[in-house]
């Protein structure tokens, strides 16, 4: 073989060693492309802006990526759920949060924040300004005081210190409210031509504040107040945001009714296409300033897809381990899977302690 040979195949065999080093094959490359993030750290410029509402049942946790690669978490679930946000996010690639919010002191909401805060590095926390008397609003700010981070107010007016996208506090609009959920934290997002309402549980009250207060509500996307009830959502509110997609962040079969009957004709009668964390999973939309691609997952965390379990399939009966109530496959209220019991007949689902499900009337 000649010296120019070999000096080829020295060169090929170098681009080839090179290669295989990077450690992942195709198959690890595809299944990262099914999660909701783009994790590739050298890819964290996506020129996207990424919301995910994640499922956490009966509960709000929302995470958000700017183009440039900064994360805000809005919300952390309930206590019980920080661990699972927390593994969640670092399976995102999320290794610090430049935001994190707290909209209000519900536990529901700001419960899983103190694990989450005490995992990542966070440089800015942002609450409402008034307290509440609870071990998890007090776990929440002792995890702020342990990081030794200062807590910024949100309220109206005040602009989201984030890079990437304009982000900023559109309510609450005033103080003193009777109704903790009056107080939520309410974010507006844009990018592009694109634009995110995130909620919190804000109720008719702030709503009606936020139509009066000059701000700009009209926007592609709403994520409707305190979980779909009808103390939330006012025609009024949804005519001025005028969004194209509503999502409704709340448990399978939870104890409220959410989301409430009257919630959901609002939204139908005004054109809205609704996405619900309690039948869709963890909804996770893409914007890259002009159009918005929607993904979801159904089910649990870190888990990309449920199609084997297909409860048409089944053709039996899925009963609900928490609340032991049970309901036909194709029931508009099913449990999240990891809640979920396979059941073949009635007779069985009645011998083991289940009661039918209001709704489909097993
Ligand atoms: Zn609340
Ligand atoms: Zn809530």
């Amino acid at each position: 073989m000649s010296k120019k040979r070999w000096t080829i195949m020295l060169i090929l065999i170098l681009i080839i060693s090179m290669l295989s080093g990077c450690g992942q094959s195709t198959s690890t490359v595809k299944e990262q492309n099914v999660l909701p993030f783009d994790n590739q750290k050298q890819e964290s410029k996506t020129n996207q802006l990424e919301v995910c509402f994640i499922d956490c049942g009966q509960g709000d946790a929302i995470l958000i990526k700017t183009p440039v690669g900064e994360y805000m978490l809005v919300d952390g679930g309930k206590v019980e759920e920080g661990k699972n946000i927390s593994d969640f996010l670092r399976s995102q690639g999320v290794e610090q949060l430049a935001v994190v919010v707290g909209t209000h002191p519900h536990s529901d909401h700001i419960g899983g924040l103190a694990e989450v805060i005490k995992t990542f590095p966070v440089q800015k926390v942002y609450l409402p300004r008034v307290t509440h008397n609870t071990a998890a609003f007090e776990a929440l700010l002792n995890a702020i005081k342990g990081k030794n981070l200062k807590i910024s107010t949100a309220r109206q007016g005040v602009e989201i210190s984030l890079s990437g996208v304009e982000a900023r506090f559109i309510a609450p609009v005033g103080e003193g409210y009777d109704n903790l959920n009056n107080y939520s934290a309410v974010i507006r997002l844009d990018y592009g031509d694109n634009s995110f309402i995130l909620t919190g549980d804000a109720e008719e009250f702030s709503e009606k504040e936020m139509l009066g207060s000059g701000e700009k509500l009209n926007a592609d996307v709403l994520k409707v107040g305190h979980h779909g009830s009808s103390s939330s959502t006012c025609p009024d509110f949804v005519r001025a945001v005028s969004p194209q997609y509503a999502v409704i962040m709340c448990g399978a079969d939870n104890d409220y009714g959410h989301p409430h009957r009257e919630t959901l004709t609002t939204l139908d009668t005004a054109g809205v296409k609704v996405y619900r964390t309690d039948l869709h999973g963890t909804i996770n939309m893409k914007s890259d300033g002009q159009n918005i691609n929607i993904n979801n997952t159904t089910g649990d965390f870190n888990q990309t897809s449920k199609s084997a379990l297909k409860p048409e399939q089944n053709n039996g009966y899925i009963g609900n381990k928490n609340s032991l109530k049970f309901h036909r496959s194709n029931c508009k209220s099913l449990p999240i899977e990891k809640n979920r019991v396979y059941i073949e007949t009635r007779d069985e689902a009645i011998a083991r302690g289940f009661t039918p499900c209001g709704n489909c009337q097993p």
